[in-house]
Order: C-alpha cells, then sequence, then structure tokens
C-alpha cells in the first residue's frame, strides 16, 4: 500500500518524453541541458536525463545539482539560475558551468576557482527582450567577455545564452535566434576564436526546432518543462502548437485520498467574508451537490488550476491548504470515503508536489 497522497513517477514515460527531446533537438545539431528543478531535483530524474543522451544536468537550485552528483550522476553540472555571490565557493565545487550576467559575480567566481584549483565554464547570458536575467547592452556584453577571456584565468568563457518566454512572454522567433548568433558572433570578433555553446533558450526554443528555422550556431537548449509536462504546458498552451502532443503528459501522477462524501448545497450559508486566502470567491447556485473531500490541499500543489482530476465527471471547486473539494455529481462512478481520485499535473503542481514533505514520491 503507497502512503497517501502518493505522486507516482513514470520512470518509462519520462525517458520516452527524454528520447523524443533529445531526438528533435539531434536533428538540429542542438545537445540538451536537462533542466531539473521542476521535480525539485529528483536525482532518479537527472539520471534518467544521463540515460537519454542529455549532454548536462542544470539547476536553478545548487542543492539540487549537489544531490544529482552524489547519487552518482557524471554529466557537468549547470546552474542556470545567474549565482548570488553568497553561493559562489559551493558553485564552483559543484558545477562545472553557470550561466553568468554580472561583472562582480564573474570576478567572484574567478577567485573561487582559483583558490579550489579548478577552471570554471561560464556562459553569459543575453538579454533579447525578455527582461529577466542578462547584458542588455551588446556593447557591454562583448566588453565583458573580453575581459573573462584576457583577465580571469580561472575562468573560461565557452559561450553565451539567452532566456525568453519567462517574465517577458516574449516567443523565440528565428529573429530572436539569429540576434543572439550575431551577438556571440561579435565576441568571436573580439577574443579571436569561436565559442563552444550558443545556448538558445528553454522548452519553447523548440518551436523554432520544430519549424526548422533554428540558425546552425544555436547549438544547446535548456529544457525542462517539454519532458514533465508536455502537452499540458508552453508551446500547446501558449502557441497552440501540436508538435509536443506525442510526448506523455502523465509522467506525474497525483493520488489523493477521500476522507468525506456528501451532498451539499453548492452555494456557503451565511454572511461571507473572505476564504482561506482572504479572497472573496464567486459561489454559483447549482443547488444541492455530491462532493468528496480530499486529504490534500493547496499547501501541497498550489493552485487548483494545475491539477486535473482523472475521473470523468469530477471538477475541482475549491481548496483550502490541506483539503481539497471535488463536485462529483455528475460522475457515474460512486465514489466512497477511501477511494483515490488520480490527478494529470500542470509543470507548478509538479514543482510544490515533489518539494512537499507530507507528499510520498514514488517510482514505477
Ligand atoms: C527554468 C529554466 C530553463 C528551463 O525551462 P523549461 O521551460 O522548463 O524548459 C532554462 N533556462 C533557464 C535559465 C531557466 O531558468
Amino acid at each position: 500500500m503507497r502512503r497517501k497522497p502518493a505522486l507516482l513517477v513514470d520512470h518509462t514515460k519520462l525517458r520516452y518524453n527524454m528520447n523524443t527531446v533529445v531526438h528533435w533537438c539531434d536533428q538540429a545539431g542542438i545537445e540538451v541541458a536537462g533542466v531539473i528543478k521542476c521535480p525539485t531535483g529528483l536525482a532518479s530524474v537527472a539520471r534518467d536525463y544521463e540515460a537519454c543522451g542529455a549532454r548536462m544536468i542544470a539547476s536553478s537550485r545548487l542543492e539540487q545539482l549537489a544531490r544529482a552528483k552524489a547519487a552518482g550522476v557524471e554529466l557537468p553540472m549547470l546552474m542556470i539560475r545567474v549565482p548570488m555571490l553568497s553561493e559562489i565557493a559551493d558553485m564552483v565545487e559543484i558545477c562545472e558551468y553557470s550561466l553568468q550576467s554580472e561583472y562582480t559575480t564573474l570576478k567572484a567566481t574567478d577567485e573561487a576557482a582559483i583558490r579550489a584549483d579548478k577552471v570554471h565554464n561560464v556562459i553569459l547570458m543575453a538579454d533579447l527582450g525578455d527582461l529577466r536575467e542578462g547584458y542588455f547592452d551588446k556593447d557591454e556584453l562583448v566588453a565583458v567577455a573580453k575581459y573573462v577571456e584576457d583577465v580571469l584565468s580561472g575562468l573560461q568563457l565557452v559561450g553565451i545564452g539567452t532566456n525568453l518566454g519567462c517574465y517577458g512572454s516574449v516567443v523565440p522567433t528565428r529573429e530572436k535566434m539569429e540576434q543572439l548568433v550575431e551577438y556571440a558572433e561579435a565576441i568571436e570578433k573580439k577574443i579571436g576564436r569561436e565559442l563552444q555553446i550558443i545556448s538558445g533558450g528553454a522548452t519553447s526554443s523548440l518551436m523554432p526546432v520544430f519549424d526548422k528555422e533554428m540558425p546552425a550556431r544555436v547549438n544547446m537548449l535548456r529544457i525542462g518543462a517539454a519532458v514533465f509536462a508536455g502537452p499540458l504546458e508552453d508551446l500547446r498552451v501558449n502557441y497552440g502548437r501540436k508538435e509536443m502532443d506525442i510526448l506523455h503528459d502523465d509522467v506525474f501522477t497525483l493520488e489523493a485520498e477521500v476522507i468525506e462524501v456528501k451532498t451539499k448545497p453548492s452555494h456557503p450559508i451565511g454572511k461571507l467574508g473572505v476564504d482561506a486566502f482572504g479572497q472573496r470567491p464567486h459561489y454559483v447556485d447549482r443547488g444541492n451537490r455530491r462532493r468528496a473531500l480530499l486529504a490534500i490541499g493547496r499547501a501541497d500543489y498550489g493552485d487548483i488550476d494545475d491539477i486535473i482530476p482523472q475521473l470523468e465527471g469530477a471538477k475541482v471547486v475549491g481548496a483550502s491548504g490541506d483539503h481539497t473539494i471535488l463536485d462529483i455529481e455528475d460522475c457515474a462512478e460512486r465514489l466512497r470515503v477511501g477511494d483515490i481520485v488520480k490527478f494529470k499535473l500542470r509543470y507548478s503542481a509538479i514543482m510544490h508536489l515533489t518539494a512537499s514533505e507530507n507528499v510520498f514520491t514514488y517510482d514505477i
């Protein structure tokens, strides 16, 4: 018997997704950095990436990369959140690569690498308009690259990268990718050699790959969302693209247990104030409805829109921190106390559930 709530990880489906993404990228001359931050750095997921041909393991959290390394994953580790000054010493121990965007941080990384008798590989980030991390000014980017190349002996400048679609929801068009290559070439002209890596973004940058519009020189993508929640996320949702429909959208399944089944009115009774989260939700009066109460809540998965019940006719109507209310009036199946309801999960729910100490993770 699995303890509940249970989070099931189907590694056969996950590896199928990873193999598919690696194959798409490979055909375009692109290597995959496997991003593990969505499932909170599960080491088994890092092992799957390694088995499926990813060239690096990437995360925004050092602890996750350290865990993957401790679990025996031998791929180089890439820190994809621009590092904090306070974690630089740990970073050069754990990671062979990092994305960088500040002179001060580069200097600190250089010093830490020299102290540790290592050479740390850096990918400078260019901000092409999404307005999160990276050098916005091309001349500044080129000047910093030149400085890293000539002065910082503890660092190896391996390439440049960009991130799109995270803050500014900017789409990775061919033009944006060409601009990134142009920046790389400006650096190459300045330092007099070729850069090894041009890292063109995340799952959303699969779009120019599908369209065969990716410039040949873009040779790395940092992929997470596609392999974990594929068709539920990103390209499917944002751009209406169908290519990812061949991926599994049930790599992760949540099992929650029914703790109460009753028929109750659908509109609360009494003078209404605010709910458990200080909100004033709108309640539709649909008369008396049969509903099941589940022993899982927003403390575990975040937002009710991110969990999708796999029970014909069931609908999540609300939740507090530790309870979820499921309308089951229209279900043919009769639910009873002790029964299990399964859910598909969007990216954000996978992220929360894998980080929750109340949720038990099982590899299947
Ligand atoms: C999260 C992240 C990625 C991976 O994004 P997905 O949409 O999950 O593929 C890539 N690069 C950076 C810098 C990130 O923060």
